[in-house]
């Protein structure tokens, strides 16, 4: 039977989502986001719920329940937070993940003030910003205490910025900058792990519009710190055997990476080990019956969700997919055909009897 997915809603989910601020530690706005968009699908059998550390945990029942499986994405993304308000009114960050600061120099901010809710906008950039008055534009090194937020307001002085109510703790989300181009490209920041929440949302809704029930009761997990290590560790049914954590593929070509952007990557190994051999077969099984373009891949500075909840001592197997994403961690591209190649493979895993 031949599957569809819904382009244009998965496009549309993803955008909203995209655009939704979602550094970790600041969740909910995203959590509330897919939470309402599940819930708008009325898929039957269905049930959602959040867990104390503000995870967003669907069920959907299934022919069976004698091997429960869970499938896992991330919606918390890269982000930082204000260490200090210096004594020029600007603000030093911490990083919340971990990326090169060079790929957020020139980014545009918005601040959000943990205090009252208020936003304002603003500029990284390094101390030194301009080549007219510094070699240091150039030459300096990008690091912590070289880098600050510019802030549009009128503020020049430590007093004046805690007057506008910023302070030491806030959130700053970088732009998205989300393009969705005419040749399939979407760009932007925090396609990790956005587009395998769109992924899901879309393999659910694949379901919906073909009426079709998963083999076995499959938990979606939606988590909320997977970039700072532990955001699957708890939260998952404790009789599920299986888990795939769908996260992007570091696709970046030339770097010895195996991903594109027009395949499904299936990570054998990361910085935490190797992935399940048998889930690994069972993935490759099926995008090899159902012609699904799949490129196997190892990733050497990476962890997932599927690493954290084995860290965390599951008794489970687990096995890692995701789209290709080039320049991970910082202005990210996929093309739609991963997203889709991603999408049917979840929907034929979410169908296999074995
Ligand atoms: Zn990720």
């Amino acid at each position: 039977m031949q599957i569809t997915i819904n382009q244009p809603r998965v496009i549309e989910f993803l955008t909203g989502l995209l655009n939704t601020p979602s550094p970790t530690g600041y969740h909910q706005e995203a959590i509330a986001y897919v939470r309402q968009a599940l819930e708008g699908l009325e898929l039957p059998g269905l049930s959602l719920q959040t867990n104390h550390k503000g995870a967003l945990i669907a069920t959907l029942a299934g022919e069976s329940d004698t091997a429960p499986r869970a499938l896992s994405a991330h919606v918390d993304t890269l982000g930082a937070m204000v260490r200090e308000v210096k004594s020029n009114g600007r603000l030093l960050l911490t990083q919340l993940g971990g990326y090169a600061w060079n790929s957020v120099e020139g980014e545009g901010v918005t601040v959000i003030c943990v205090g009252d809710g208020q936003r304002y906008r603003g500029t990284v950039q390094t101390i030194n910003p301009s080549v007219h008055t510094s070699l240091q534009a150039r030459e300096g090194k990008r690091e912590d205490e070289r880098m600050e937020v510019r802030l549009d307001a009128r503020v020049a002085s430590k007093e004046e910025t805690l007057g506008l109510g910023i302070d030491v703790g806030d959130f700053v989300c970088f732009d998205p900058r989300v393009e969705v181009t005419e040749t399939g490209f979407i760009k932007s920041r925090h396609l990790d792990d956005k587009a395998a929440v769109a992924i899901l949302y879309g393999a659910l809704l694949a379901l919906k519009e073909h009426g079709l029930t998963p083999t076995q009761r499959t938990t979606f997990f939606f988590s909320n710190y997977e970039e700072v290590g532990h955001g699957a560790s708890t939260g998952i049914p404790a009789d599920v055997v299986e888990m795939i954590a769908i996260d992007m593929a570091a696709s970046t070509t030339g770097e010895h990476q195996n991903s594109d952007e027009y395949s499904v990557g299936i990570c054998a190994k990361d910085s935490s080990g190797p992935y399940d051999l048998d889930v690994r077969r069972k993935l490759v099984r099926l995008a090899q019956a159902h012609a699904i373009p799949y490129k196997i891949d190892t990733y050497p500075h990476y962890g997932s969700d599927g690493s954290a909840y084995l860290r965390a001592g599951a008794d489970v197997r687990v096995g890692l997919i995701g789209p290709g994403v080039d320049a991970s961690h910082g202005y990210e591209r996929t093309h739609y055909d991963s997203l889709e190649a991603t999408t049917q493979l979840v929907v034929r895993y979410l169908l296999d009897k074995e």
